[in-house]
């Protein structure tokens, strides 16, 4: 299976530069093994925080 990094790209949120833009398998391993989730998870002002705790995430989606 070949990577479909251009393609993830268009869809990725993240504001951080990063090699791992589009390689979202990578993405996800280097943020989990932070305890934290990716860009994509977060809306567009909290992503340009750049903090990608999973408390972050919470108190966001709280209702
Ligand atoms: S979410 Fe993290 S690993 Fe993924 S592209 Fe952005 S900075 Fe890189």
């Amino acid at each position: 299976m070949e990577c479909k990094q251009e393609e993830n790209k268009k869809d990725c949120p993240c504001t951080y530069p990063c090699e791992k833009k589009g390689i979202c398998c990578e993405c996800i391993k280097y943020h989990r093994e932070r305890n934290e989730l990716p860009a994509c998870y977060f809306d567009k002002d909290t992503e340009k925080t750049y903090d990608r705790s999973i408390k972050r995430f919470v108190q966001e989606n709280q209702t």
